[in-house]
């Protein structure tokens, strides 16, 4: 609530609080749908909130395809760089078929966002639903919850508040970060595009960096002076991930344009104003 807190006296805005999970019926007409509902952060979504998430998965975007078949609306899935799994294809291109642990701590996610895509399919091939499938690749910037537990805002956070940095694993494993705004640009891209461009398109930055690099760079931006801790590595981590954008360049003329080393700046200046009450 927190994040639309500014949007809620808009009157062209409207908060319905809903679990997809159930169906969804409104009143009004829907001309666009977008799917971002699920837990996202491996730690929001393994453990307890497992069945959950596959449930938000896979019933939510059942749920949601149905409310775009009835109102002839246009619907777009955020899928994942997680349906390639421990990717054995490097960098990514769509055509990949993925990797994955199917009774891994992760398949909850991963297998949920891929039976997703399918509905998606399955809906466009039967019904003529006009849909839009991109896989997104690891996103960060402001407006991350503090606790959220993906690596960009970990160490961001813990370095504000003077604490070591802790990269799990040996920091070798490799991510690519792509800045929200980009994102976002991507997103109303995809959603503009010609009804036959459906997907799956690779959303992501594809420049490359080790979690060890992330961590210097943090540390080099905020205090020096910080210790990084090496912590348990959880199970099927991707080594390497990195998306090919090809596909997204050609088609819709889009490629991220903020390098991490500014978007870092931003995210940490958000943080930092947050900490100290600013925001
Ligand atoms: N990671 C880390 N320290 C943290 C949080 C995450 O070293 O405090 C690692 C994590 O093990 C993974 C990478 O950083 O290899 C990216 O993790 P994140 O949760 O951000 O996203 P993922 O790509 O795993 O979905």
């Amino acid at each position: 609530m927190d994040n639309v807190k500014e949007l809620l006296n808009n009157p062209r805005f409207n908060f319905i609080e809903h679990d997809i999970i159930e169906p969804l019926n409104t009143e009004e007409k829907i001309d666009e749908i977008y799917n971002l509902a699920c837990p996202a952060s491996p730690p929001a979504y393994q453990g307890k909130k497992a069945i959950f998430t596959t449930k938000t998965c896979v019933l939510g975007a059942l749920n949601m395809l149905e409310l775009a078949k009835n109102n002839n609306a246009k619907i777009l899935q955020s899928s994942t760089s997680e349906v390639y799994g421990e990717p054995l294809v490097h960098p990514q291109t769509e055509t990949y078929r993925g990797n994955v642990n199917p009774i891994g701590i992760r398949a909850c996610y991963d297998e949920g966002k891929r039976c997703a895509e399918s509905l998606f399919f399955d809906y466009h091939r039967l019904y003529g639903v006009k849909i839009k499938v991109i896989r997104i690749f690891n996103t960060y910037g402001p407006m991350m919850n503090p606790n959220d537990g993906r690596v960009v805002s970990n160490f961001i956070c813990q370095a504000l508040k003077g604490e070591d940095l802790t990269i799990y694993g040996d920091g070798s494993q490799t991510r690519s970060f792509c800045y929200i705004d980009d994102l976002i640009d991507v997103i109303v891209a995809v959603m503009a595009s010609e009804d036959d461009f459906v997907g799956p398109v690779n959303t992501g930055n594809p420049e490359e960096f080790t979690i060890k690099e992330l961590a210097d760079l943090v540390k080099e931006k905020i205090n020096k002076d910080l210790k990084i801790v090496y912590k348990h590595l959880p199970a099927d981590d991707p080594t390497q991930r990195r998306p090919d954008i090809t596909l997204a360049k050609a088609k819709l003329n889009w490629e991220p344009k903020i390098k991490l080393n500014e978007g870092i700046d931003r995210t940490i200046e958000y943080f930092d104003k947050k900490f100290k009450g600013e925001i």
